[in-house]
């Protein structure tokens, strides 16, 4: 019992340390100031508590405030489940591949390494949680963890609440404004005073609308907005994909799946085999009345004349495909690993690509298999030598193309990688 409690402790310890990183704390930190602000605003200046219209306001105000928090944190620390360390494909799922044994299905999955288990139908290794996670969507850096099974429903919903709450916040921020700046315009000028505001000034505000207040105000109405318009497009492009049963991982599959059939000009069509068929019937996979997602992140239902790991061999081909694809590169010239170098020259200074992906340490005389490249950047995997072998399982990230040249063994097939291909 004793050890149970600290396990749990030692866990919720654990899960409180989400907090501490930028994407909570700024993301945290704007619920907090546009809520708080507009409380404020809304019981001092512009819509006095006792009348019935501005406690509805404020009680909407803190209801916004609490469904916000709620779905925030359920994402976060509900997480998006991860797949059980050592998992291996259960037995059957169709009949007619009943009398097979268990150890053919996991020749369509691929294996982590890291979490020493088969990767389940639709999920992926993430690198920041250091595990392999159910469906998962994508690693959100606001919430400091995965968007996957087991969360999206509450990070769309988070998606969903918080334009809506910054919208109202939004409204509270003009109306004071606009009053307050009003009362002040038109004190002056008797003769032309038109008093549509003596509602507004009947009582007095409490307080006076100071510039402190003013500038804190127009702040706070910065931050809502553009809370708005960027969280609000994020709901739209998960509401997309959720409408379809999908994640941002699998529609990114699943447009590789279109470019490589086209590529070798194969006569194969990649049906997506988790769309239930209709929009209404995938909403359901991922909203319930209880909260949790219909069934176990492992198994799911596919549709008809669908295979049960139709997606995972499609995976499979595409990596494949991955390495043939990719071009061995010679580094010519060291590179430190940072992310903006100072010394590679001024157009690779400012292209650096933005993402969170890691840049990789380059020494004179080591080779690279890249995969994907912008015009002055590219992504690969370093070929480790056995010596290093021990321990990792792969050094991959950005780096400079002008440290690198590409190998003459591998000139005849002079392909460039993705970036460019894309272009055809
Ligand atoms: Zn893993
Ligand atoms: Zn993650």
């Amino acid at each position: 019992m004793g050890t149970f409690c600290s396990v749990i402790k030692f866990e919720n310890l654990q899960e409180v340390k989400r907090l501490c990183h930028w994407g909570p704390i700024i993301a945290l930190g704007v619920i907090a100031i546009c809520s708080t602000m507009a409380m404020i605003d809304s019981v001092l200046w512009y819509w006095p508590l006792h009348t019935t219209g501005g406690s509805m306001n404020f009680i909407m105000l803190i209801n916004w405030t609490v469904m916000i928090l709620y779905n925030y944190f359920n994402a976060m620390f509900v997480g998006p489940g991860f797949v059980p360390l050592g998992w291996k494909p259960r037995f059957m799922f169709c009949f007619y591949f009943a009398a097979k044994e268990n150890s053919q299905d996991s020749m369509y999955l691929q294996y982590c390494k890291v979490c020493q288990a088969y990767k389940a139908p639709r999920s992926h290794h993430c690198r920041k949680c250091n595990r392999c996670v159910m469906k998962m969507d994508h690693h959100c850096p606001w919430i400091n963890n995965c968007c996957g099974y087991q969360n999206h429903a509450s990070f769309t919903l988070f998606l969903l609440l918080a334009p809506l709450g910054c919208i109202h916040a939004a409204f509270i921020f003009v109306m004071t404004m606009y009053t307050q700046l009003y009362n002040r315009l038109s004190f002056g000028w008797n003769t032309v005073k038109i008093d549509m505001s003596a509602a507004r000034r009947d009582p007095l505000p409490i307080i006076p609308f100071g510039l402190a207040a003013f500038a804190a105000t127009l702040f706070a109405l910065g931050l809502a907005l553009g809370t708005t318009i960027a969280v609000g497009m994020l709901f739209f492009i998960q509401m997309k994909i959720i409408l379809r049963n999908k994640t941002s991982i699998e529609s990114w599959i699943e447009e590789k799946a279109k470019d490589r059939i086209q590529y070798y000009q194969l006569d194969e069509v990649f049906v997506f085999p988790y769309d239930m068929g209709s929009r209404w019937k995938n909403f359901k996979q991922v909203f319930t009345w209880s909260g949790v997602p219909k069934g176990d992140g492992l198994d799911w239902p596919i549709r008809e004349g669908c295979h049960q790991y139709s997606l995972t061999i499609e995976q499979l081909k595409q990596k494949a495909d991955k390495r043939v694809r990719s071009v061995q590169y010679k580094v010519i010239e060291d590179y430190s690993g940072t992310c903006c170098p100072l010394n590679r020259g001024i157009k690779t200074f400012f292209t650096s690509p933005c993402t969170e992906e890691p840049r990789i340490r380059l020494q004179k005389g080591e080779f690279i298999l890249a995969t994907r490249g912008l015009r002055y950047w590219l992504y690969g995997d370093k070929i480790l030598d056995d010596s290093i072998k021990e321990g990792v399982s792969r050094i991959r990230g950005w780096f400079p193309r002008n440290c690198v040249e590409k190998c003459p063994c591998d000139a005849k097939t002079d392909q460039a990688p993705e970036g460019e291909k894309k272009n055809r």
